[in-house]
């Protein structure tokens, strides 16, 4: 498996954002992307996305040689694509149960019943350590920020994709509700997939060590290195001049 994004240009409402940026990410790899406010990392997200809002104006996004950059959202999940946003909307009126068996079932060639798919969530439920009755909540109704963001790791457990990548999937936690969130992520980990993770703290880094680090400032990667550049970022700042 490899992701790989070539000289990507995006922009919305016009306004170019991604300038050029390369990554390649393969199968087993942890990769981290730090970098200022503004400089474009939720966009790329977006646009991995396929979010309609976003336009890319030149490059590609081949995913095992296949360029997924036209296809539809739905289509990119299918083919093992799985993208946690920064902020997860909020849709009362619909359980977490019935919006997780929706999007289970929305990348699998056969659906699977309600009698299938409730012992799949449970098990998948223990296994990030999640009380049982938080699937009969309203999504993201009301959630704490931590029970936000274990509800989108709960969605890639299910998805099982082969790419993730999840933006700030650390932030507005405390100490704690990282840790869990760093050991459910280190739990789903595996040698098939790979793992993108945005995030402003080495802290978090500490718990789910990445192979690479990459800082993206004004819609390119500017740097890139192993885990101790994360450390020396939090040192020194994004100023690499
Ligand atoms: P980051 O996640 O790195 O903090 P973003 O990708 O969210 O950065 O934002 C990059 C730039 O795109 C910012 O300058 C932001 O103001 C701009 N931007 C984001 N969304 C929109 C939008 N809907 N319309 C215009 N500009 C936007
Ligand atoms: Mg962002």
């Amino acid at each position: 498996m490899k992701l790989s994004i070539e000289n990507l240009h995006a922009t919305i409402d016009g306004k170019p954002i991604l300038k050029g940026l390369n990554l390649e990410v393969r199968a087993g790899e942890i990769h981290a992307i730090m970098g200022p406010n503004g400089a474009g990392k939720s966009t790329l997200v977006h646009v991995l996305a396929g979010h309609p809002a976003y336009s890319i104006t030149e490059g590609k996004i081949l995913l095992d040689d296949q360029d997924i950059s036209t296809l539809e959202p739905e289509e990119r999940a299918k083919l093992g694509l799985f993208v946690s946003f920064q902020t997860p909307p909020e849709i009362p009126g619909v359980s977490l149960v019935h919006f997780l068996h929706q999007i289970t079932n929305s990348v699998r060639k056969l659906p699977l019943s309600e009698e299938l798919f409730l012992p799949l969530l449970e098990k998948k439920m223990n296994l990030l350590k999640i009380e049982l009755h938080f699937k009969e909540r309203q999504l993201n109704d009301g959630f704490s920020g931590g029970e936000k963001k274990r509800s989108e790791i709960l969605q890639m457990a299910l998805l099982d994709p082969k790419v993730a990548l999840l933006d700030e999937i650390d932030s507005g936690l405390d100490v704690d509700a990282m840790r869990i969130i760093a050991e459910s992520i280190n739990q789903l980990m595996t040698p098939q997939k790979a793992l993108i993770l945005i995030t402003h703290y080495q802290r978090f880094l500490d718990l789910v060590r990445p192979h690479f680090v990459h800082v993206l400032i004004d819609g390119k990667i500017a740097q890139s290195g192993d885990h101790t550049l994360a450390l020396q970022l939090e040192e020194q700042g994004y100023d690499l001049s």
